[in-house]
């Protein structure tokens, strides 16, 4: 058996030959281990942890987790909540548990907007729509999140009415899908950047606006009528609509492939700040072989969905509550409008007024005790304070984004300002180049010299035995050392 670079997702994690006596220990360690007989070899599926015997001797870089006990790096669920549970249960890949914790936000979102939950702030009627996309960089996990997802919804029984299929060939092949349930539309995009490229395509004219104007959005579409041919009889039947489709999706992408398939359209319109942005962040651990998911847990998931499953109608959210509610909107409002992009900022802030508002019901429906069908959603204190927390997370993920002017370009120069400014004497020429060595030479340089043009980043020589090293160092560390700042160049 031999250990695989592509099982770290971790680029600053370097794999040093592993010496003779460590594998010989790994070697007798796993023969005298039962290995089940279906060892799945998809990265992405689960796998099996053993535990590392003391003899171990990590090489190093390379660590292990030691303990037999499998560390998960979730909180301790809360008892009879929904969600903590979940991202203690789900927490044993290697992506953080923050992404499982949106998993299980996304899954009640998807099952109270089933059932018509709803919630009235004054005139502004929310509906549950919660669009998610789950950003990483590249690396296997983001299809088993999903697909533990999907395992429980099926054995909640959830899986054929709500659940739905996303494969759509033209745009009234989607409308025609959004048109025939009224239970609900749950779609699970594996890769986001693929469903962006579909819209984009021919087929797709008007889709995605036309997509984009559902979201909390309760009236009825207007019928779609598609002629085909000048016959009456080749002219497709009209798509007709007796209610509003309610939509929940979770999505997953890289977030490299997710920048490059931003159209200047979706920058600037009204799709993207419909979305709410989970970043993974770097990983946690290094998992060889994760423990198999807890099945009994999984049931107990499942039913407390289903107990889930019965709340219905319009969610309290009492005037105390409000009034809190007010005093965020005021100073959050203000934190949007302070961004450095302003104009790409406000438009989210549009949403987020929302989203905090449908995470109060979202948590209170994790954490109540559900005694009867229809039973009212009553918003607590506590399940406030927990929307605002985890909103001020998504919006700080949203606000990173966002300096990146939502774009392939910025996303570019926001990682290269990120590497440039991990020393405040600034980086080698050598290093950077050796650090982005996978990056398109052409996307690397043209950008180096935009931010170079634009004074973001400035240069300095520092002396070695050879040549002078050309050094890079940000604006605010360069302290006029540097030729244009009017110092002698010297680093
Ligand atoms: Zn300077």
């Amino acid at each position: 058996m031999s250990i695989s670079p592509e099982h770290s997702n971790n680029p600053s994690r370097q794999y040093s030959p592993i010496n003779e006596l460590t594998s010989l220990i790994i070697r007798d360690y796993l023969e005298g281990t039962p290995v089940p007989e279906e060892v799945p070899v998809d990265d992405d599926a689960p796998r099996i942890a053993v535990p590392i015997p003391e003899l171990y001797t990590p090489c190093s870089g390379y660590d292990i987790p030691r303990s037999d006990s499998f560390p998960r790096f979730a909180p301790s669920p809360i008892p009879g909540d929904f969600i903590s549970k979940y991202s203690w249960w789900a927490d044993i890949v290697e992506l953080p548990w923050v992404l499982h914790e949106a998993v299980a936000i996304e899954l009640i979102a998807a099952i109270l907007n089933r059932n018509g939950v709803y919630l009235q702030n004054g005139g502004i009627w929310y509906a549950m729509d919660l669009w998610m996309a789950l950003l990483s960089a590249s690396g296997g996990g983001r299809s088993t999140i999903l697909k533990v997802a999907k395992d429980v919804l099926t054995e909640a029984g959830y899986d054929k009415n709500l659940v739905k299929n996303s494969f759509w060939g033209s745009a009234p092949a989607m409308q025609e899908g959004l048109s025939n349930n009224t239970e609900g539309h749950f779609y699970f995009w594996g890769e986001l950047s693929n469903v962006l490229k579909t819209f984009d395509s021919g087929l797709f004219i008007g889709a995605k606006e036309w997509f984009t104007d559902l979201y909390d959005n309760p009236t009825v579409p207007a019928a779609k009528v598609y002629r085909t041919g000048k016959k009456k009889k080749s002219a497709t039947a009209p798509i007709t609509f007796d209610h509003s489709p309610r939509i929940n999706i979770l999505a997953a992408s890289s977030e490299a492939w997710f920048y490059d398939h931003l159209s200047d359209s979706d920058s600037f319109g009204g799709w993207l700040p419909r979305w709410v942005f989970v970043s993974a962040g770097e990983n946690q651990r290094s998992v060889p072989r994760p423990i198999p998911h807890d099945p009994a847990m999984r049931s107990e998931l499942a039913q407390q969905l289903r107990r889930i499953g019965q709340l219905k109608g319009q969610a309290q959210i009492p005037e105390e509550i409000l009034k809190d509610y007010d005093l965020w909107y005021a100073s959050e409002q203000e934190r949007f409008k302070s961004h450095s992009r302003r104009d790409l900022a406000e438009p989210y802030f549009g949403r987020y007024r929302g989203i905090v508002l449908k995470l109060a019901v979202i948590y209170e429906a994790s954490s109540m005790v559900i005694e009867s069908e229809g039973m009212p959603i009553q918003v607590s204190w506590e399940s406030w304070d927990r929307a605002k927390q985890k909103c001020a997370e998504w919006s700080g993920n949203l606000f990173e984004m966002l300096k990146t002017g939502m774009s392939s370009i910025g996303q570019w120069q926001k990682k290269f300002l990120d590497y440039v400014g991990q020393s405040r004497e600034g980086v080698s020429q050598n290093d950077f180049t050796r650090a982005f060595q996978t990056v398109d030479p052409k996307i690397r340089e043209t950008n180096l010299y935009t931010l170079i043009k634009s004074r973001q980043i400035h240069q300095l020589k520092r002396k070695t035995k050879g040549k002078p090293a050309q050094i890079y160092i940000l604006e605010e560390s360069c302290r006029g050392r540097c030729e244009q700042c009017g110092g002698n160049g010297e680093a």
